[in-house]
């Protein structure tokens, strides 16, 4: 395993972890854990962050670029389409050792009203299909850098967005766990 990773990177520089530097609290924004952060060759940040409690999941963002990853598409790796933390950190080193483009900040935190329109018309933006689709949180795993709201604000609005509109986004207590189940009801047609 080991072996692989450094073979891989043989030709481009090994980037390490960098210290916080000292720019305020926008670098962490809410409901998002930054785990690392890597340098790209023009000083834009590639961040690696998790948005489960657990911190067992990770996704990846490049602040310069439009690179985000929030799946893992490698058959080879063992857990299903999920990042753990070394493999995310493997691929956001392999990004900023070719990435070139210039440093943006986090964007700003959208206020109340444009968090709740953001996250709404993802929800409902999402394909129906002919049958149920479970939705989880990690769905939104690639727009938490700009929604900036806790977990706790997501399950609330999915509540009040089921009760809404009932005849997209269903709302249930687990048959199997004790949590809230949401689903993506299935077309009409
Ligand atoms: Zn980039």
């Amino acid at each position: 395993m080991a072996l692989t990773l450094f073979s891989r990177t043989r030709t481009a520089p090994e980037h390490t972890p960098q210290s916080w530097p000292e720019i305020g609290e926008t670098w962490k924004p809410e409901g998002v854990t930054i785990v690392e952060r890597y340098y790209n060759l023009a000083h834009a940040v590639v961040l690696v962050y998790s948005t489960d409690s657990d911190g067992y999941y990770h996704s990846i963002a490049c602040l310069g670029c439009h690179y985000l990853v929030t799946r893992d598409n490698n058959r080879n790796r063992t857990y299903a389409d999920r990042l753990k933390l070394s493999d995310a950190a493997e691929l956001a080193n392999a990004h900023a050792s070719t990435c070139r483009a210039l440093p943006r900040k986090i964007p700003a935190r959208p206020d109340e009203d444009a968090a709740r329109h953001l996250f709404r018309e993802w929800v409902l933006g999402i394909p129906r299909r002919d049958e149920d689709r479970y939705l989880s949180l990690a769905d939104f795993d690639s727009g938490r850098l700009e929604l900036q709201r806790s977990n706790e604000w997501m399950y609330a609005e999915l509540d009040a967005l089921a009760a809404e509109r009932g005849d997209v986004l269903s709302a249930k207590p687990s048959e199997y766990s004790p949590s809230i189940e949401y689903k993506i009801l299935r077309s009409p047609s």
